[in-house]
């Protein structure tokens, strides 16, 4: 997406401004004043707006008199530019967490660049095998109806200059990088449909230059499709600079039937990347993309997605960084050995025990070195071992028809190899309470709320404040706490003080849940998990006034 991210930015402002007002800027003497006029009345500029930098004021009399009107457009956010990082969004004032900052429809959306058989009308799955088939270009459609949808009118005709049918795929098989001209297509469509949208498109950031250099697989077969089998006019030159816009600037989504599919936003490409995001996306169901704070942030603080999922280790997000947007990370959490303290991709140290190995450096190849007796490892040997338990536990069967306590023995036995904040323990506790979700006995659920617990204790480092996951997580920690508490007091086997105390941490974690997932927009996917956070904070209450009543039974 971006060349460069992880920086903080050096504009950061420690004076917060509580009323916009106060926030006007001068206009610094060598910049050039007369190209900017004042809002109000055209004279020259002196002054501008210090919330959003985007609106000039001859004095403070007329940013005054404009601000009734203007406080509704002016921006929570501001887009700046260095030369290594290209253009990025910072929060142009302190900004709450839970705030939307805006919500915008995609320029373009298609198929992802390698797909399975995917619909060109609707986006979307093809099952089976007897599919029909566009009449006029012969890709593959859901249904006939389908052809002639505004969506596949863009390309359709495009498409049907293929007359020996290269691009079309033949049949339902893997995934396959036909589908990445679509997109391409699409975006390039804008040059004679929608000009100001072409610009947009041309002043993304594009990796055309890596991928021509390395040769890369997809790119060189699409640009060439593109150009030589539909002989599209327009110079190689722009084919490849869109195709290294769109790998660079797109991001993943889902269609209504969870197909997945990819788009391209304007202003959320602008989005810079941290390992621990500060921003939090989630589409409506009209198909537009909100942009939230999970925490709050201070102005002049660079607003961050992150590219590669938070939950990968070290190793694996510079890979995909380095690979497919070509930089490497810099943020708090990369640069730190501890990894804010988790230990996230770090063994124990295999010669004392008594510490985990860090990373002499975040950059690759490095070695890892124990604080207290200096031993060293390679980092191919640290990738290897972690890999290696890894997949032991990513396996979907690794627990199934496992005993609990045997499914407690393996979780011990991680904890002792590494720890309870380790990918690997995560990767294996997912897996774990998968299966314990069927299982209903006590010691299940002692084990389930053990487990989720931790798990939020973990995820609330690697994806603070208010994220969706964090959400659900948090509902699940109730959930479990509260079940747990049930079981316990239907058997008898705990005193009233400790199920208070239990109830207490389930009720907030519960009231957390609600909140956060309230946030998400409505009729979204994860909308109704806030309904039943909600009901689960009531039961909980309910519970704690029946034992505070001295009651017998959990409802
Ligand atoms: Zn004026
Ligand atoms: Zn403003
Ligand atoms: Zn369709
Ligand atoms: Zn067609
Ligand atoms: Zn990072
Ligand atoms: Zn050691």
């Amino acid at each position: 997406m971006k060349d460069k991210g992880g920086h903080s930015s050096s504009a950061a402002d420690s004076h917060h401004h509580c009323k916009h007002l106060d926030a006007e800027v001068e206009i610094p003497k060598n910049t050039m004043v007369a190209s900017h006029a004042c809002g109000v009345c055209g004279t020259e500029a002196a002054l501008v707006c210090g919330g959003c930098s985007s609106v000039f004021y001859c004095g403070k009399e007329h940013q005054k008199q404009h601000w009734g009107s203007h406080r509704k457009e002016c921006l929570p956010y501001k887009v700046v530019a260095s030369p290594e990082a290209g253009k990025y969004l910072i929060a142009s004032r302190r900004l709450r967490e839970g705030q939307v900052l805006f919500q915008e429809f995609p320029l373009m959306m298609g198929p992802v660049s390698v797909s399975p058989l995917v619909c060109l009308g609707c986006h979307c799955a093809i099952e089976g095998t007897d599919f029909p088939r566009c009449p006029e270009c012969h890709w593959p459609l859901c249904s006939s109806a389908c052809a002639s949808s505004s969506v596949h009118r863009i390309e359709c005709s495009v498409l049907a200059a293929d007359t020996r049918r290269i691009g079309p795929p033949t049949s339902q098989g893997p995934p396959t990088l036909r589908y990445d001209s679509i997109l391409l297509l699409r975006c390039l469509s804008l040059r004679s449909n929608r000009p100001s949208d072409w610009e947009t498109m041309l002043d993304m950031v594009s990796h055309a230059g890596h991928y021509q250099k390395a040769q890369d697989t997809v790119h060189t077969v699409t640009v060439r499709y593109v150009k030589e089998v539909l002989k599209l006019d327009l110079d190689s030159d722009t084919i490849h600079q869109v195709r290294g816009a769109i790998a660079a600037n797109s991001i993943e989504i889902r269609n209504v039937d969870g197909t997945k599919i990819r788009a391209v936003y304007p202003r959320v490409r602008l989005l810079n990347h941290a390992c621990t995001p500060n921003v939090h996306l989630t589409s409506t169901k009209e198909g537009a993309m909100e942009v939230r704070t999970a925490v709050s942030i201070d102005k002049g603080e660079p607003l961050y997605i992150c590219y590669t999922g938070t939950t990968l280790p070290l190793w694996d997000r510079q890979r995909i960084l380095n690979d497919m947007y070509f930089f490497r990370c810099e943020c708090n959490r990369c640069t730190d050995p501890t990894e804010l303290g988790t230990h996230y991709s770090s063994p124990k140290c295999p010669e004392c025990s008594s510490r985990y190995l860090k990373p002499q450096s975040w950059v690759n190849q490095t070695t890892w070195e124990c604080d207290n007796c200096r031993t060293e490892r390679s980092d191919t040997e640290i990738q290897e071992h972690v890999r290696e338990w890894e997949e032991r536990f990513s396996m979907d069967d690794v627990f199934s028809q496992k005993s609990v306590k045997q499914i407690k023995k393996m979780i011990d036995c991680i904890e002792s190899e590494f720890h309870a904040r380790h990918h690997v323990w995560l990767t294996a506790a997912q897996a774990a309470l998968r299966e314990l979700k069927a299982i209903d006995t006590e010691h299940s659920l002692h084990l389930r709320a053990e487990l989720w617990a931790k798990l939020l204790s973990l995820l609330s480092v690697l994806e603070p404040g208010l994220s969706r996951r964090r959400g659900i997580v948090l509902l699940e920690t109730g959930i479990a706490l509260l079940d747990e508490a049930k079981s316990e007091h239907e058997s008898g086997n705990a005193f009233v003080p400790q199920l208070t105390e239990r109830l207490q941490v389930a009720a907030t974690h519960l009231k957390e849940a609600a909140h956060i997932l309230g946030l998400e927009p409505p009729g979204s996917q994860s909308a109704p998990l806030a309904s039943k956070a909600q009901e689960k904070v009531v039961t909980t209450e309910n519970f704690l006034t029946r034992l505070q009543e001295g009651g017998v039974r959990a409802e």
